[in-house]
């Protein structure tokens, strides 16, 4: 494996998996839901399967499922066109990784905001640049966007920052005028955005996700990446897309089409069709999501952990101090074990480990049944 690669041998949602499977723990750590997304689009899938939709789909994605993609973008107030400012890909992973190998290379610096979800950095490994990481601070009760040390983080190799909101895995939401700086830090400096914006439905209680690209001077700087997975409980469909300029999307499709060259053929109508028409289906799922999130904090509180507010994503933090424990990580290797559960560290999401070791995350993206077994078996750490 090239040194540039070897950091990146694992994922720990691989591993912690795997160790929920071995000590039949409730996993609460990779965050997938446990239930299927709505009826129709699994029909629309079915009927695709059934009609013929098997071979390669068109490049750029079926133009079905584009012109879905543009009208779901359209409700944000930012139009793009089907036909070149819109590309299908394999999840928002690939996405994020066909983005950062066509836009940065060799001397380029991407910055990465920290805790971040663990492909940005190996996808920016594999593209060969340089990763300046910015650290989240906790301020007013929440996980916030560090205006100061993004500023500063900027040089003149600086070539893109990319902005994950609502955050994995803090569940911040980021704030308009948090997004308005980033916003104006892009212009000034001439800097590509990259959004991850994989959670946007996911927004609780009175959080408003706001595109990047929708604020003054973004929209043809910034690559919108989003999927269907966690909007429609169809993790595993890896449907994923592009939003941005003809230039853009041209650059990440140059990369992409020999990455996977294309993926999902039958799926891709049926994300079609649920984008038209099952957005009523993923608003309850955010209210049901919603519920989930305060059951799990409730039962978090009482278990002994000091629990971090979330305002969108699967995600809540928690610190572990108050329960006797320093390090989150060593922690969440003995849990599923101990009690049966198993959760995530957050330092792995860092390149600042000492400075994160107190926070675990957890999943509440389950039935309830699931999220109040973890509790009760929770409990037994006090
Ligand atoms: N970004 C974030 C922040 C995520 O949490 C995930 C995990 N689901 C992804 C990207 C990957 O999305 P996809 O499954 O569509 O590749
Ligand atoms: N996005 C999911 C999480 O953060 C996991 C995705 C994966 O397993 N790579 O838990």
């Amino acid at each position: 494996l090239v040194p540039r690669l070897q950091p990146f041998t694992s994922t720990i949602f691989a591993e912690m998996t795997a160790l929920a499977v071995r000590h039949e723990a409730v996993n609460l750590g990779q965050g997938f839901p446990d239930t299927d997304g709505p009826a129709g689009m699994l029909d629309a899938a079915k009927n695709a399967l059934f009609g013929g939709a098997n071979q390669y789909p068109p490049g750029p994605g079926r133009p079905e499922l584009r012109a879905a993609i543009a009208r779901h973008r359209l409700r944000y107030g930012v139009e793009y066109d089907p036909g070149t400012e819109i590309l299908v890909t394999a999840g928002a992973t690939e996405a994020i990784a066909a983005s950062l190998i066509a836009l940065t290379q060799a001397g380029d610096e991407v910055i990465v905001i920290e805790p971040y979800y663990d492909s940005y950095a190996a996808a920016v490994a594999m593209a060969g640049a340089e990763r300046r990481v910015v650290g989240l601070v906790e301020r007013d009760g929440r996980f916030a966007l560090d205006i100061e040390g993004l500023r500063a983080a900027v040089t003149e190799r600086t070539r893109a920052i990319l902005i994950n909101s609502p955050h994995n895995p803090t569940g911040t939401v980021f704030t308009r005028a948090e997004l308005e700086a980033v916003a104006a830090l892009c212009v000034t400096h001439d800097l590509i955005a990259i959004t991850d914006e994989v959670y946007e439905h996911l927004v609780f209680d009175d959080a408003e996700h706001v595109p990047l690209a929708t604020l003054p001077g973004m929209r043809d700087r910034t690559v919108s990446i989003s999927s269907a997975g966690k909007t429609f409980n169809c993790t595993g469909w890896k449907i994923g897309w592009v939003c941005a300029s003809p230039e853009l999307v041209a650059a990440v499709k140059a990369a992409k089409q020999f990455i996977t060259f294309v993926s999902g053929g039958p799926l891709q109508p049926a994300v079609a069709h649920a984008l038209d028409h099952e957005l009523p289906w993923a608003e309850e799922l955010r209210t049901s999501l919603q519920g989930k999130r305060d059951r799990l904090a409730a039962g978090l509180a009482e278990a002994g952990f000091a629990v971090r507010p979330t305002a969108g994503t699967y995600f809540i933090c928690v610190d572990v101090r108050p329960l006797g424990f320093d390090d989150a990580a060593e922690l969440a290797w003995e849990l599923p074990e101990r009690v049966g559960v198993a959760a995530v560290p957050v330092k792995v999401f860092t390149d600042h480990p000492e400075e994160w070791k107190h926070l675990l995350r957890f999943a509440f993206c389950k039935r309830n049944e699931v999220i109040d077994e973890a509790v009760t078996r929770l409990r037994k750490l006090r």
